[in-house]
């Protein structure tokens, strides 16, 4: 077996093949349990092969006590891609990646190398920030089920509420603010949960994207790849972000299985 290691963050995800041609399988782990992790690949022999990437990569590697293959997060990301492209097809060569992971990471591939344009703090890990601070809620999958029936309308102030009526210089339905609607509220409006948690996705998608599509201006990119898994069942946020990239002039595309690029490019380096 040869098995692909992306530990992040939050979480560790693993792709792994049993022969070399078949299909890659998926795994994931939270990456406060790397000892289930190890535990996990220390059930297959010795012959295992194992590539390893991540920011906790190196904590993995000693844990682990076995030889394995460290690999760069972002040349594994953007392999892992190429690797995502090729089998859905998609036959451009020059991309925007956007790995929306606990923060957000923001890059320039073709199929000579990669590039880090930059990034933002705001990302899957603020969605599960701010949300628990706003309502007590931890659990990500309730977290995303009560955003979905959210409306942002009290709480986000958009160009097209500034300009009331009036032609606006820019589409009236950018934000112009997000949260900024709030201060409009009567003293005796109370905000539901479902209200609060959209504008959080709402915040965090519209960021994502914005950053992005200006990352890309230089670039004669087709189109901006978004990765990463906060959009794991997340159908809110790709609306969030599709619909901004759009909105911004850009075309976003979501592949199947990005959440695992950069395992997949672990697995692919053995
Ligand atoms: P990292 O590589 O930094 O761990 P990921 O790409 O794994 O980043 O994305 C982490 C984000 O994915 C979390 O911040 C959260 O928004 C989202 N997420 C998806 N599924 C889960 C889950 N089961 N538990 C916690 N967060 C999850």
């Amino acid at each position: 077996v040869k098995i692909g290691v992306d530990a992040g963050g939050t979480l560790i995800k693993l792709a792994y093949t049993y022969n070399q041609g078949e299909s890659i399988s998926f795994k994931t782990f939270p990456a406060l349990q790397p000892e289930e992790v190890v535990k996990w690949i220390q059930a297959f022999d010795d012959e295992a092969e194992i590539g390893i990437t991540g920011g906790k990569a190196s904590l993995l590697q000693s844990m682990l006590g076995r030889p394995s293959l460290g690999m760069v997060e972002f040349e594994a990301t953007c392999n892992g891609v190429r690797y995502l492209l090729r089998q859905s097809g998609v036959t451009e060569e020059a991309h925007i990646l956007t790995n929306v992971g606990t923060g957000t990471s923001i890059h320039y591939f073709d199929q000579s190398g990669q590039k880090r344009l930059g990034g933002t703090g705001v990302g899957g890990g603020t969605l599960m920030g701010l949300s628990q601070v706003l309502t007590g809620i931890t659990d990500y999958h309730e977290l995303i089920q009560l955003a979905a029936a959210g409306d942002r309308d009290r709480i986000d102030l958009k160009v097209k509420h500034i300009y009331q009526g009036a032609e606006p210089p820019i589409p009236g339905d950018l934000t112009a603010s997000n949260f900024g609607r709030v201060f409009a509220l009567a003293a005796t409006d109370t905000l539901s949960k479902e209200e609060l948690l959209a504008s959080v996705v709402g915040l965090v998608g519209e960021t994502v994207a914005t950053a992005s599509v200006l990352a890309a201006t230089p670039y004669d990119s087709a189109s901006i790849i978004f990765v990463g898994s906060s959009f794991i069942q997340n159908d809110l946020l790709k609306e969030v972000v599709e619909g901004y990239t759009r909105l911004r002039g850009a075309t976003p595309l979501f592949i199947e299985n990005g959440e695992y690029s950069g395992a997949i490019g672990a697995l692919l380096s053995l």
